[in-house]
């Protein structure tokens, strides 16, 4: 038997959340049983939380949590063994298959990437999805050519999951990181973390009413989208990039091609759910050598299963700081 936060609907067509105790016989098909040791809140988490399930969750009963990270307890796979640590990330798992927010999961081989060195399960659920993705757009940018030397990188909702990493990445890497967060009162943090530069949101919120501003960013990691991406499009240095992560303030893009044909610029999509395995084993190896443990440990809050679905209502409102980890065992 296992504990998990079970959503179930309710007469209403509404989904609840339970903690609920389970045989493994209820779990879903896979080639690996994994004692989940850690999970962690996304925004995405957020959504799958909702009494809706946020139109990813199509089933119920389901167990949420796009993140797991634990220790191979039983495997039909060649590549794992019990007593492997591993982390587990995207595969819409917590979406379409049943996730993190449990004791136990039962997943395809696949999906899942050793635990590298140097890393704990609880570090890498701190990181999780949000900051897997920070990884993914640091090296997404460098491979179009960013490095310290060509100026100040801008992080959008730098607060929030993906940009805490993003900023702590971006400032051990030697970057001047302009953070830009709607919350005033995070501004300690976020210098905590390494940014160098705060810029209020209110700043960049404005849509585009010209199509080129004065070039002021070497790079952009945005987790917002909506008006304040394209308004960033029109403040990039000539030939530099915007990783476009997130849309915590909208998927619409009201932009201007101009700065692409003027001045060069990229628009980088970054997504981790369906990244090739050879791309998360390096975003991962990067992730334990070039974040700063101590950096990582301030973005932290330590959550249980019964406290996720306040805390997915929190996040889906811009109002949790850095990440939470869920110790499932707690
Ligand atoms: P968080 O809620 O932790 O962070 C989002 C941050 O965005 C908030 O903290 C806030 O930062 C800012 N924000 C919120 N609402 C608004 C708004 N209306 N206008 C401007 N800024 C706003 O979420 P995550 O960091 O987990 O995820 C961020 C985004 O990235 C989400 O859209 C998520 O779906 C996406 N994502 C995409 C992935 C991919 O594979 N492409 C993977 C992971 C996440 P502040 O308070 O500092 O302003």
């Amino acid at each position: 038997m296992f504990r998990a936060l079970i959503l179930e609907k309710d007469a209403d067509g509404q989904a609840m959340a339970v903690v609920k105790k389970l045989d493994d016989a209820a779990l879903p098909d896979g080639d690996v049983l994994v004692a989940v040791e850690y999970s962690t809140l996304n925004y995405k988490d957020g959504l799958c939380l909702s009494a809706t399930g946020g139109g990813l969750v199509r089933t119920w009963p389901h167990v949420a949590g796009i993140d797991l990270a634990g220790t191979v307890e039983a495997s039909d796979d060649p590549r794992y063994r019990p007593g492997d640590k591993v982390v587990l990330t995207g595969w819409r798992v917590g979406e379409a298959h049943w996730g993190g927010y449990a004791q136990k999961a039962r997943v395809r081989a696949d999906w899942l990437v050793p635990l590298p060195t140097g890393l704990t399960t609880r570090a890498a659920m701190a990181v999780g999805t949000a900051g897997f993705t920070a990884m993914l757009a640091v090296m997404a940018l460098e491979d179009h050519g960013l490095t310290p030397a060509r100026g100040e990188v801008l992080v959008t909702g730098a607060a929030g999951g993906v940009g805490s990493v993003a900023v702590a990445i971006l400032a051990q890497l030697g970057y001047q990181v302009a953070a830009v967060t709607g919350r005033p009162e995070t501004e300690a943090y976020l210098r905590g973390l390494g940014a160098t530069r705060i810029i209020p949101r209110a700043d960049l919120a404005e849509t585009v009413k010209r199509p080129l501003e004065s070039e002021v960013w070497a790079g952009c990691i945005d987790a917002v989208g909506g008006a304040m991406l394209a308004r960033v499009l029109g403040q990039l240095k000539y030939n530099a990039s915007a990783a476009a992560v997130g849309l915590a303030g909208g998927a619409a893009l009201p932009a201007s091609v101009i700065p692409f044909l003027l001045r060069g610029v990229n628009l980088l999509g970054i997504d981790s759910v369906l990244k090739p395995f050879a791309d998360r084993q390096r975003a991962w190896g990067r992730i334990a050598s070039d974040l700063p443990m101590a950096k990582l440990d301030a973005m932290i809050r330590t959550a249980t299963l019964a406290e996720l679905p306040a805390l997915g209502a929190a996040i889906l409102q811009g109002q949790v700081q850095g990440r939470v980890v869920v110790d499932v065992n707690a």
